[in-house]
């Protein structure tokens, strides 16, 4: 990552306060919270243009270094993805049913919109990383996949029943124009379902600046239920139906587990490598650091 091409963050995001306190500073990056919203933020950070072309390239899918940037190997984990959505889908079902359209916003491999097809829905999706882009075409033939951000993709506004964001918004450089675009893909009365990691998680607090969703050129915000739900509420005018930390956990290989445990210690990682050896096992862990909500858009009748 070229340093000199980061810049400064002026204010937050989400209500426009330049106040702030550091929580803190791996260099180049300071975690800092906002004074007034609480909204946690990394600045500074690379311009949007920059992210995609130096972090999201083909290594971030198949990463030599995944503690800091990406996914030791994002398509070899298919089984565990696609089974991990498929609980995640059990949350989804609480609120939306098929047949309908579905809009999965990053969908990187296509694993979720996997399970979405299998469950009976009409299948889109919007992924930036035009390799990983790539990947979804071809696991899902027939399923327009669109490369490129949200804001310029081809689909009818209002013609989705159901949105989803998985691990999506806290890449963003502006979580409040993405959402609003996220929104409008919305039929009124459908439903966007989030996902994104909590910073006031007793992990995350716990783990401090080791935890492990603390990846500072990617992780440009850290959602708590507080601000999650400005942002869905107040800025995308969403009603909040569930949020919630219990959907929230993965199915992973014994490999990922020793990796990332080797970030907390070095030590936990070599402890636990005699793991990987166990190709075909899978652990689900939830460590209650993530949020899942539901929220509905107003509208599409129902006396509203
Ligand atoms: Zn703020």
């Amino acid at each position: 990552m070229r340093a000199d091409r980061l810049e400064e963050v002026p204010s937050c995001a989400l209500c426009g306060t330049g106040e702030r306190s550091t929580l803190f500073t791996e260099e180049p990056f300071s975690v800092v919270r906002c004074s007034n919203c609480g909204l946690v933020y990394v600045t500074p950070r690379l311009p949007p243009g920059v992210l995609l072309e130096e972090i999201y390239d083909e290594s971030y899918w198949k990463s030599d270094s995944p503690k800091v940037r990406g996914y030791a190997d994002y398509s070899a984990e298919r089984d565990f993805y696609v089974r991990t959505f498929r609980i995640r889908n059990r949350f989804v079902r609480s609120f939306a049913s098929p047949p309908g359209k579905v809009l999965d916003v990053g969908c990187a491999a296509g694993f979720f919109l996997a399970v979405a097809r299998e469950d009976g829905w009409e299948c889109a999706g919007v992924e930036p990383s035009a390799p990983i882009a790539e990947t979804a075409r071809k696991n899902l033939p027939g399923v327009e996949i669109f490369t490129g951000l949200l804001e310029d993709a081809p689909f009818e506004k209002e013609s989705f029943d159901l949105v989803t964001l998985w691990d999506v918004v806290e890449h963003t450089p502006d979580p409040v124009s993405f959402l609003r675009a996220a929104s409008a893909m919305v039929k009124p009365g459908g439903v966007l379902v989030l996902e994104t990691q909590n910073v006031d998680s007793l992990f995350a607090r716990i783990l401090g600046r080791k935890w492990q969703h603390y990846k500072h050129a990617e992780h440009l915000y850290h959602f708590s239920p507080h601000t999650l739900r400005r942002l869905l509420e107040k800025e995308a005018g969403l009603a909040v139906l569930a949020m919630t930390s219990r959907y929230g956990g993965k199915l992973v290989s014994p490999a990922f587990v020793a990796e990332r445990a080797g970030r907390i210690h070095p030590v936990l990682s070599g402890l636990l490598s005699p793991l990987s050896a166990m190709k075909r096992t899978a652990f689900y862990i939830n460590l209650f650091d993530e949020l899942v909500a539901a929220c509905r858009k107003p509208g599409g009748g129902g006396g509203e």
